[in-house]
């Protein structure tokens, strides 16, 4: 198998069987380097539902996806072979079934030495796969998460698993080293001051949009930390973004960042050792246009560039 999409030329986009990024269906034993698939679970959610939709959207979308990386200068499918490994079995009623399903799912891909990026999902989906890969690595990963919300929460309704609580338990459950952490695109409200109290007993690094937006973004950007050695994850929320650009989304916050800016964010990141990602959150029931689903394409194409710039396992 070559692992190349699909020519547009050969079948126009809107044309052929949907998988990411129109390339081949493979089994994670078969020798490549990067699996994506989707985690169609939502039942962690507080408000709007639908996100279990998203796999299939974004593979409908990622059609769009084309493999040079204009200012990078780069073919990613050159230097990548990557493949659609389908989507982790879920059960849809329940987050304990599903959680131990979906850590096994990415297990399976670990075990063969490859790399993942996965599609939500809600963000509760974020933690079996931080479970699988603290067992795989043996050691706190490095972690950057892009979001409104600090994910920091307390139990809800007497539930401490769901959307808004996976990073909290990342942190507690020692999968996410939180002094190798940090979170871009917060912003209020809160619900209140004790929302704070975790992020700075455990010092972890908050990039507000207040942050991104107080001087020039360029001078932002050189402000970013780099991640070095350390095996680094990085979990994208697409809530992050401005309902404005990313409508089709659970709980969307006004006042976040452009698409641009978050181009020009994933495209300063300096990190040397990428092993995986997600992009979650996206609600396609709520999506105008599919605009949060072609945002998703592209983030996961940000997430092959800096995962074919990290070092060789
Ligand atoms: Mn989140
Ligand atoms: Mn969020």
């Amino acid at each position: 198998m070559d692992f190349k999409p699909l020519s547009g030329r050969e079948f126009p986009r809107y044309s052929a069987l949907k998988t990411f990024f129109r390339l081949p269906v493979a089994k994670v034993s078969e020798k490549f380097d990067v699996a994506l698939f989707g985690t169609p679970f939502d039942g962690g959610v507080s408000y709007r539902p639908g996100q279990r939709f998203a796999p299939s959207r974004v593979r409908e979308l990622s059609s769009l996806g084309r493999g040079f990386h204009m200012s990078r200068e780069m073919q990613i499918f050159d230097r990548l072979r990557v493949a659609d490994v389908g989507d982790s079995p879920t059960v849809p009623i329940d987050i304990q079934q599903s959680y131990e399903m979906i850590e096994n799912f990415a297990a399976g891909i670990l075990k063969t030495k490859k790399k993942f990026i996965s599609v939500g999902g809600d963000h509760s989906t974020t933690l079996p796969l931080l479970r699988a890969l603290r067992k795989h690595y043996k050691k706190p990963l490095a972690f950057i998460h892009f979001d409104a919300h600090f994910d920091t929460y307390p139990a809800a309704w007497g539930c401490e698993y769901h959307h808004g609580s996976f990073a909290r338990h990342a942190v507690e459950e020692g999968l996410v080293d939180p002094g190798q952490m940090i979170q871009i695109g917060i912003r209020g409200p809160l619900a209140g001051g004790d929302d704070l109290n975790f992020l700075k007993k455990n010092k972890i690094k908050v990039y507000t949009v207040d942050d991104i937006r107080k001087n020039s973004l360029e001078s932002f950007l050189k402000k970013l930390p780099r991640f070095g050695a350390t095996p680094t994850y990085l979990s994208f929320d697409v809530d992050a973004l401005d309902p404005a650009y990313a409508p089709g989304t659970g709980t969307p916050v006004i006042g976040g960042l452009t698409s641009y800016e978050t181009q020009k964010i994933l495209r300063s990141l300096k990190v040397a050792n990428l092993v995986a990602g997600d992009v979650v959150e996206i609600c396609p029931p709520y999506d105008h246009g599919d605009i949060t689903s072609l945002l998703a394409v592209d983030v996961m194409f940000e997430l092959l560039c800096l995962m074919a710039n990290s070092k060789k396992k």
